[in-house]
């Protein structure tokens, strides 16, 4: 039981009246409106500065001991003035985030946001709609927006989608698919480990690691997971590919998916994908791409050609929380036949059951197509994206980004201190520092960066050895970000 202060337990007690019926009580709505709406204006306010002027701040900062400690208080059982509670917001919160919405900012593979997606969340959380089923427009807002992914990439009618939070989420997703298509929809109950030939899957030895996780999660083992080795431009060979599967074939195994990677984590390789979907045809494998960051290429015409085959995958996994620069979080798989998604997690339930008329029609519904019943909007904050910006400015941004990437290689050519570590493809460029202590003192450089607050890269493994990495996703990076970014490089470099 919790500790209830005495006139906080008054206060939220029934009263009930000698009738027997409970009077009208206490609400978490605001007892003063007036209060609330000053407040809320100037929160709003507020983050209109910040993203205006966020490039006055550091990209990040390391986060003081005393301000950590904040975040280890007793549980508040009592309320605080909201005001209260927004000023430990602007003080302890809002200056120690990760930066992402800083121009500056080109660690790992980050979006940006904007602020249409920002209040287009405010709007979604007043409405707190529940996505996971029933008869209400938000639901619609998600189906126009998978309509809308159909559309950019070339899908048949009958092709389904959904919001998840991630691509983490969405290639698992896929996994499970492939695995009721290989197995029939018996395996929902028999489960994996009922006697049947093993399931074997493919992808690069440069896909992320959630296709490997998204393996283990599924029961099927990560082991069962090949890791086909990549040319040198990063993609999947596909001689060696066609020999694995004759391999297992041949081993009595039973290949059953290839993925395919759009975009790869440490260089923004594409894999061929038309070959790969020739090849899994051939093969009757499901053939699934995880398109992540880059399969949003699509919306832009000198992207769109290096994807070329996407168009035939039986499912795509991709975050308009990344290229598109929807807030987090907004992932989205796109599925080729969406019966083969409902076959995988569609399941009845008393309390769900569904009519023609009330708010219990318009079957089937997002809990038919994922493993989620309550959902959040995500849809809304992409519908407002896509609708404000339009898909042209959006596609405009992602050239952008290939285009500054190609400007900072540049820079890195000429500066003498510097190597480029990786042909640049898309939108991010691997370096080092040349040093004869390589690893350590690139991996010094990185922090020292991070904590200068001057830029954020990232480091990654290549060839065996360590990487500066930028990725250049935020649509408000600009060419003198990437010169300070170098500047700061090359300073602390010689400062080894
Ligand atoms: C970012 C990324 C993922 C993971 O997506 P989340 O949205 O972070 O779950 C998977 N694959 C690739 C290629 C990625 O870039």
């Amino acid at each position: 039981m919790l500790d209830v202060p005495a006139d906080v337990s008054e206060e939220l007690a029934p009263a009930c009246a000698p009738s027997g019926i409970p009077s009208d009580g206490v609400t978490l709505d605001p007892a003063d409106w007036t209060d609330t709406r000053a407040l809320g204006h100037r929160m709003l306010d507020d983050m209109f500065d910040y993203l205006r002027d966020i490039r006055q701040r550091p990209v990040w900062q390391p986060i003081p001991d005393s301000v950590r400690a904040e975040f280890h208080a007793a549980l508040p059982t009592g309320p605080t003035d909201m005001a209260a509670v927004y000023r430990d917001f602007t003080e302890r919160i809002l200056p120690y985030s990760s930066g992402n919405a800083h121009p500056a900012f080109m660690g790992w593979v980050q979006g940006g946001g904007t602020v249409t997606g920002m209040l287009a969340e405010m709007l979604a959380g007043g409405l707190n709609a529940n996505c996971g089923g029933r008869d209400h427009i938000p639901i619609e807002v998600e189906r126009q927006v998978g309509e809308w992914a159909r559309q950019m990439f070339g899908f048949p009618e009958g092709a389904a989608g959904l919001f998840v939070t991630g691509s983490s989420m969405a290639n698992f997703m896929a996994v499970l698919i492939a695995r009721t298509q290989a197995l029939g929809a018996s395996a929902r109950q028999t489960g994996v480990t009922f006697p049947c030939p093993h399931l074997v899957a493919y992808t690069s030895s440069a896909a992320h690691g959630c296709i490997a996780k998204g393996m283990d999660m599924s029961g099927l083992g990560s082991a069962m997971l090949r890791r086909i080795s990549t040319d040198a431009a990063h993609r999947i060979r596909i001689s060696e590919l066609r020999a694995a599967i004759a391999a297992d074939r041949l081993a009595g195994l039973k290949p059953f998916l290839i993925v395919g990677t759009a975009g790869t984590v440490d260089i923004g390789a594409i894999d061929d994908l038309e070959t790969l979907s020739a090849l899994a045809a051939a093969e009757g494998l499901w053939f699934h791409v995880d398109g992540a960051c880059a399969a949003l290429g699509i919306l832009t015409p000198d992207l769109a050609p290096k994807l070329k085959g996407i168009e035939r995958a039986d499912s795509i996994a991709f975050d308009f929380h990344k290229w598109a620069q929807v807030p987090y979080d907004a992932g989205f798989l796109l599925v080729r036949d969406g019966k083969k998604q409902l076959e995988t997690f569609a399941a009845p339930a008393a309390y769900l059951r569904r009519e023609a008329r009330g708010m219990s029609a318009g079957s089937p519904w997002p809990c038919d197509f994922g493993p989620d019943l309550s959902r959040g909007f995500r849809a809304l904050k992409t519908w407002f994206t896509l609708k404000v910006h339009g898909t042209a400015q959006l596609g405009a941004v992602m050239s952008r980004t290939c285009e500054l990437a190609q400007y900072l290689k540049r820079l890195v050519e000429q500066t003498p201190e510097l190597a480029l570590a990786a042909p640049v493809q898309l939108n991010i460029v691997c370096f080092r520092y040349r040093s004869p202590n390589s690893d350590a003192v690139n991996a010094r450089i990185v922090t020292e960066l991070q904590e200068s607050g001057i830029a954020v890269p990232s480091t990654t493994t290549l060839e065996g050895r360590l990487a500066i990495r930028a990725a250049i996703v935020n649509h408000r990076t600009q060419p003198r970000d990437l010169e300070a970014l170098i500047d700061a490089v090359v300073q602390s470099g010689r400062g080894a």
